[in-house]
């Protein structure tokens, strides 16, 4: 019987427990190689973790293991992971970082601007989580954190594939949260809001400036600030289905 799991035991140690211990819990960030998974990789090293990135280049941050995989793609993926598993034992911490955008208005968007971004950032995140897991329910803990965005739920004009994929992380976290949140195993959103990256510099000035008025805290995210949110949720063990906005206060109420 799939549902009869064995009840589950309270991690015995604490997070700098298990740092000292094992060298360092094993985190697998999606997209390491630049934006906001560049630099919640940096900040994994920083804080001691054993840290591999998948990316489609190596152009990682120094003591960043690199595996190469593209998100389409099950079968790299798969084998990204198989590697990182061998460098570095299985994966504890999953961040699903990578992601894309396709942006045009309702009407003009092709079949392949919609199921090109949902082909990323909804069914990329669920082949790293599918293949992540395997280690996580064996070793009875993990954490898969989601990068998703404030439009997930807030809405945006022009990113009617985007937004639906964004919202679509929140569905994901919380039925593997219903499923897997007796084997240890926490799955948690990250919804950023405006961030200063390459992502966010390619909308024209009017949309940032219209941006920046409607932002309680008046002024664009940086890269770090979404790295702190993941860093509390790879260590917290009873947060779970949650969607923790960093947003300055743009996506209230939600
Ligand atoms: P960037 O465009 O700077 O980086 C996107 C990353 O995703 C790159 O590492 C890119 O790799 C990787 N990627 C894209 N497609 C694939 C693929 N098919 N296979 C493997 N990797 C892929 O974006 P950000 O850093 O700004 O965004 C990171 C995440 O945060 C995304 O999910 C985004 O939706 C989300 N987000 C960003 C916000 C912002 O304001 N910047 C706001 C809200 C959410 P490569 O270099 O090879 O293209």
């Amino acid at each position: 019987n799939a549902l009869a799991w064995p009840e589950h035991t309270r991690e015995e140690h604490t997070l700098s427990e298990q740092v000292e211990q094992q060298g360092g819990r094993t985190v697998v960030v999606t997209g390491a190689n630049r934006g906001i998974g560049r630099a919640i990789a940096e900040r994994f090293v920083a804080d001691g973790y054993r840290v591999a990135g998948i990316a489609r280049k190596d152009d990682l941050p120094d003591g960043v293991f690199f595996a190469e995989a593209d998100m389409t793609d099950s079968a790299s993926v798969d084998a990204a992971f198989t590697a990182i598993e061998e460098h570095q034992g299985p994966t504890e911490v999953l961040v699903a970082n990578a992601g894309i955008t396709k942006d045009t208005l309702l009407m003009r968007m092709s079949d392949e601007e919609f199921t090109d971004v949902v082909d990323v950032n909804l069914t990329g995140v669920f082949r790293c989580v599918r293949r992540a897991t395997k280690g996580m329910i064996r070793k009875r803990t993990g954490r898969i954190i989601m990068i998703s965005s404030v439009v997930g739920l807030y809405g945006s004009p022009g990113q009617v594939n985007y937004a639906a994929t964004k919202s679509g992380l929140v569905g994901m976290a919380r039925s593997i949260t219903r499923e897997l949140g007796g084997r240890g195993i926490t799955a948690n959103v990250v919804a950023p809001g405006f961030i200063d990256t390459a992502m966010t510099a390619e909308l024209p000035e009017a949309t940032q400036q219209s941006y920046l008025g409607s932002i309680p805290a008046g002024r664009f995210g940086q890269t770090q600030e979404i790295a702190d949110a993941v860093a509390f949720l790879a260590t917290a063990g009873y947060v779970s289905g949650a969607v923790i906005p960093v947003d300055g206060g743009l996506g209230m109420g939600h």
